[in-house]
């Protein structure tokens, strides 16, 4: 694992959805040790630890950057890490990190906070992002070459343009419609006139 799939675990958590075990087991997987160790505990650390997550999204989307430094210096401080040497192949040495904690909360913490730091570090925190469709409301990390990404997903992106698309139709047409009947009033009239 590198820092950015880190920094990825922790757009995944603050977008699922963590209020029971069993949303907890489904976001590790059924079959991962994390589903067989995760307890009530976990549940609320989890929960609570992707609130604060997101407001780390929020203040870097919103240009707080001082606020997105602090949120993750805070949440630095409460998840502290191990790192480690790790290779799964010779010659693949690479860094891992794990909680000091054992827990399966604290151990996902431990590597989302570190990865998000780390990220922040290398391209800023106006690099985090909250989806701009209000119904959505998902975290991701913009990788855009410009960093004008606005919204979670292509799903989102089209569905919005498709709302936005309609919301003009529909101002054209009621905005048309007393303008179209006016000439026919005035072709009536002279047709009366006329006669
Ligand atoms: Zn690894
Ligand atoms: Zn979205």
């Amino acid at each position: 694992m590198n820092f950015d799939e880190y920094a990825k675990t922790a757009v995944d958590l603050v977008n699922a959805q963590v209020e029971t075990l069993d949303d907890v087991r489904a976001f590790f997987g059924s079959d991962s040790w994390q589903a067989t160790e995760c307890g009530e505990r976990d549940v609320a650390a989890l929960r609570k630890g992707s609130k604060r997550l997101r407001e780390v999204f929020e203040h870097g989307s919103a240009g707080r950057d001082i606020a997105a430094v602090e949120a993750l210096n805070l949440l630095l401080e409460a998840h502290p890490v191990q790192p480690r040497i790790s290779g799964h192949e010779v010659n693949d040495w690479h860094m891992h990190v794990t909680g000091r904690g054992s827990s399966v909360a604290a151990e996902h913490m431990a590597g989302a906070v570190w990865g998000l730091a780390v990220w922040l570090c290398e391209y800023g925190s106006a690099r985090f992002g909250v989806c701009a469709d209000e119904r959505c409301g998902n975290v991701y990390l913009d990788t855009s070459s410009n960093c004008c990404r606005r919204f979670c997903s292509e799903r989102c992106a089209t569905r919005s343009h498709v709302a936005a698309h309609r919301a003009r139709k529909r101002a054209a047409e009621v905005e048309a419609g007393p303008a179209d009947l006016a000439p026919v009033d005035e072709v009536a009239e002279r047709a009366v006139v006329g006669a």
